[in-house]
């Protein structure tokens, strides 16, 4: 398990295990011959990808970034996916109870982003973590409710509809502070409305910032420029916003927290030999 510290907060990585995605579409127009140097695929051309939630602890509160895959996906995307379902189990090693959760955070409502968010008790589907507020933009909830052609699959309302029956919910209209220390700043391109969260602490010159970029840089063999996935929306956005995230932090040295990257899960990143943008480990 990754922990570190951050100011007067702790940051650890609870993860909801590793699924399999196909190498092209998570490295959309870089070649295989490119991206094969840096990962291997299986026999299927896929590629094992984590994901990982983070909890922050404030010394107050409880903030869970992120919910996996979770546990009740349908049987065609089980097959698919597996549906490997540790959230929990991690959460529960991390010394973390679901009811001690005060604040969940999606960054979007892909179905591998809020999966946890709920879970089916008898014939209902109830909050996994019944006191905490939930916090996703309203426009992404928006777009998911549009059902498109080319996305719908990824939106499945029982992650986050019973939520806002019940006022669970939050719609949030673009960037905001949460809580002191804690806020969400939208990067469009993976969707138009993805949000990241900004986690800052230790005051004045001392303060420390880290932030959970979610699918913007979903690894940390995604970096560079133009290593876009297939599955972003609007990939020149993209590329804009992930100028504008190291425009912010590297200058700053934020740690950088990657959703789906298993192996590397956070690092700084920063400009190495030749201008080439590279990740430093988190020491
Ligand atoms: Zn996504």
């Amino acid at each position: 398990m990754y922990r570190t510290s951050l100011g007067d907060f702790e940051l650890t990585v609870v993860s909801d295990g590793t699924y399999f995605l196909d190498g092209g579409a998570f490295f959309g127009v870089v070649p295989k011959t490119m991206w094969s140097k840096k990962v291997a695929p299986d026999e299927q051309n896929r590629l094992e990808a984590g994901l990982n939630s983070l909890l922050v602890r404030t010394g107050e509160k409880n903030i869970l970034i992120e919910t996996g895959i979770g546990n009740k996906l349908p049987d065609k995307l089980v097959q698919i996916y597996k549906q490997p379902a540790k959230l929990l189990d991690n959460l529960h090693t991390a010394g973390v109870a679901p009811e001690e959760i005060d604040i969940v955070i999606n960054t979007h409502l892909h179905f591998d982003h809020c999966g946890w968010n709920t879970v089916r008790r008898g014939d209902q589907i109830v909050a996994t973590f019944p006191n905490a507020k939930y916090y996703v933009q309203r426009k992404e909830w928006e777009h998911g409710c549009l059902q498109l052609e080319r996305d719908a699959i990824s939106y499945m309302s029982p992650n986050y509809d019973p939520l806002l029956e019940t006022g669970q919910m939050v719609l949030l209209d673009g960037d905001q502070e949460l809580l002191p220390g804690i806020s969400v700043k939208v990067f469009p391109g993976h969707t138009a409305n993805m949000q990241a969260v900004i986690i800052e602490s230790g005051g004045g010159k001392g303060t420390k910032k880290a932030c959970y970029i979610s699918d913007l840089i979903p690894t940390s063999m995604h970096i560079g420029l133009t290593w876009v996935m297939a599955f972003d929306l609007f990939p020149l956005e993209t590329i804009e916003s992930r100028k504008k995230y190291y425009a912010w932090a590297m200058p700053e040295r934020w740690l950088t927290v990657f959703t789906h990257d298993d192996q590397t899960p956070w690092g700084y990143i920063e400009k190495g030999e030749r201008g080439k943008l590279g990740l430093a480990k988190l020491t």
